[in-house]
């Protein structure tokens, strides 16, 4: 049976008015009585003229032995029971406070009847403009997810570019979608969870759409955050709702947009005031455990903090398939103003590639808002078509913009990003002790301007002398590219120089690797309450550590000064390898191979 909000505030309304009626009624009803005085009240007793009296504390009613019917106040039941003893008086006593019943009752169930009105105010209130059913009021327990059924869906990936690696990835999952029973016979194994991991507006949620679309299933997306009320219970209750409404259309996929915003670590509260969030994400787990793998439920989530997960999310038979989801290289940047511009008259002089090539750090939904903007700025100046100069303005706009969130490099940063990149690069290429290069990026990555990545060969448990003097080359790979090529050196090698220098200090103190030789010289257990530095002048002498510093400069310093000679030795090779990062922004493993070699 479901109430409208409406006919439900109508049957509260018929609640309070019968309660009021009987109160009215029995008024009534009830005997007139007359309120006498203490001191009449006294006389009437003296002159044995009461038949009956009732006391409830302080408050004493009666009939008189002419039938009259009198109320009154008395100082206590004790004092006036003295007065009444030994008079033929029938007594009755009641407990004080206690009243007809529908007066208890009144005082038990208005508080209840206000907070249910309260109640249902908040309701109302949070799900106006919310999802399906938001104005059922008895629905607060169910999820606001919002379905898209299989046939409304025309999101494919042909709608998802730049986004390739992401898309491969996800092609498996549609296969399943279409006909969970072939996997079943084959016994193969699908994720429960796919968790994608990039940050705001680069299409997680239209990537997942699409895997919707193409596998043409049902698509159920509801946000992390409309879990977290402010009703304890309510939020695993809409879990419960939601895996149970996606059960009975399965095969469908899940959507859990923000999933941080329940599935950050437990306990980490202070106070413990999580108790809501807590219990959402136990049920969230609870109903991810409780379907097989072969039910036809994908469970697709999308994040930008993975690292704040509660660790129990990533578990096997959750989301334990990640998918990176990036921000797009020039040449995805090319496509997404593509699809985005399909419907739109783009005059022959405008050149999407150039808008490409000068937007490095601007996400697929930063793309399309340029695009929407250019054509809104061609519209009011009545242009046939959108021009270069509209997607121009548009660019200047969105880069304005206050929303962005990751950065944006103009054409110097983008240059000189590219030469320390390089530099990096370069250097793990020519040392032999070095981790393989995998990828080296100058696409902005939350703080960081550009990254190369090194990837080990094989898991290592310790590290000779040589491969961490390699290591450190490395890292100062970047600052002397800075350096060779006569540029102005930058801040951009702050993280660089301080991880070298951690490492270097490592070595004289920890590792015995400097003339010092093998002697510990750091404190193992750093003393909460003094500090470190003050432990440390305990241990060490000002003679000591002047010897350990002048180690640690003698070793980062001698380490630079390779590097530099190498890079000058290999000059070519490394304006070769900024030409090719600044032109294609991203480098793999085979394509630096090739440059290096050349
Ligand atoms: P996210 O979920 O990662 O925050 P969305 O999927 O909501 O990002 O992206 C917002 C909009 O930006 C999309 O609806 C789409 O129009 C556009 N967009 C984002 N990434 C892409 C992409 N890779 N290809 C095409 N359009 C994109
Ligand atoms: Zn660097």
């Amino acid at each position: 049976m479901k109430y409208t909000g409406r006919s439900f505030i109508v049957w509260l309304i018929v609640g309070i008015m019968v309660i009021f009626l009987f109160n009215g009624l029995s008024k009534k009803t009830a005997y007139k009585t007359a309120e006498i005085s203490y001191s009449r009240l006294i006389k009437l007793i003296k002159n044995n003229q009461i038949q009956r009296v009732v006391i409830s504390g302080q408050k004493i009613k009666g009939i008189t032995k002419d039938g009259k019917r009198f109320n009154g106040i008395v100082p206590s039941t004790g004092s006036i029971l003295k007065k009444l003893s030994n008079k033929d008086v029938q007594i009755n006593l009641k407990p004080a406070g206690q009243d007809k019943w529908y007066y208890s009752l009144a005082i038990t169930f208005v508080p209840f009847l206000l907070f249910m009105i309260f109640f249902i105010f908040m309701i109302n209130k949070s799900s106006k403009g919310g999802g399906l059913g938001g104005n059922n009021v008895l629905m607060f327990g169910k999820s606001h997810a919002r379905v898209i059924a299989s046939d409304s869906n025309k999101v494919t990936f042909s709608d998802v570019a730049g986004v390739e690696e992401a898309k491969d990835d996800l092609k498996e999952i549609i296969e399943f979608l279409k006909d969970p029973s072939r996997f079943n016979k084959l016994g193969g194994k699908i994720p429960k969870g796919v968790l994608l991991i990039g940050a705001p507006g680069t299409g997680k949620t239209l990537l997942a759409k699409a895997v919707a679309g193409e596998a043409q299933v049902p698509f159920f997306i509801v946000s992390g955050s409309e879990f977290v009320e402010m009703f304890v219970g309510i939020g695993a209750s809409r879990v419960r709702d939601l895996f149970a409404k996606a059960k009975k259309s399965a095969p469908c996929i899940i959507f859990i947009d923000e999933i941080d915003a329940v599935g950050r670590r437990r306990g980490t509260g202070i106070g413990g005031g999580h108790d809501e969030r807590e219990q959402t994400l136990n049920q969230m787990l609870v109903e991810m455990d409780g379907f097989t793998e072969n039910e036809g439920i994908i469970v697709m989530a999308a994040t930008n903090r993975p690292d704040v997960l509660d660790p129990a999310l990533l578990r096997p038979g959750r989301f334990d398939r990640r998918i990176a989801v990036e921000l797009p290289d020039i040449k995805g940047r090319k496509e997404i103003l593509n699809v985005h511009s399909k419907n739109i008259k783009i005059s022959g002089n405008a050149d999407l590639s150039i808008i490409a090539k000068s937007t490095p750090g601007f996400s697929g939904a930063d793309l399309q808002n340029l695009i929407n903007e250019a054509a809104l700025h061609a519209a009011s100046l009545n242009k046939e078509s959108v021009k270069m100069e509209d997607l121009e303005f548009a660019k200047e706009k969105v880069m304005m913009g206050p929303e962005r969130k990751s950065m944006v490099l103009s054409e110097d940063e983008k240059r000189l990003t590219a030469i320390h990149e390089s530099g990096h690069t370069l250097i793990a290429k020519l040392l032999p002790n070095a981790d393989p290069v995998y990828k080296v990026t100058i696409i902005p990555r939350g703080r960081a301007m550009g990254l190369t990545q090194q990837i080990p060969e094989f898991d290592r448990h310790s590290y000779s002398k040589e491969y961490l003097q390699s290591r450190l080359m490395v890292l100062l790979g970047g600052r002397a590219a800075e350096e060779v090529t006569g540029n102005s050196i930058t801040t951009g090698a702050a993280n660089d120089i301080s991880q070298a220098t951690k490492l270097a200090t490592s070595m004289v103190a920890e590792w015995g690797m400097s003339k010092l030789g093998p002697i510990h010289y750091s404190e193992d257990e750093k003393n909460p309450f003094l500090g470190q530095e003050l432990t440390r002048t305990k241990i060490i002498s000002d003679k000591t550590a002047e010897n350990i510093d002048s180690e640690i400069s003698f070793i980062i310093n001698d380490a630079y000064g390779e590097v530099i000679k190498l890079l000058n030795d290999n000059l070519h090779k490394l304006k070769q390898l900024t030409d090719n990062l600044s032109e294609k922004e991203t480098l793999t493993a085979s394509q630096i191979d090739e440059i290096v070699k050349k």
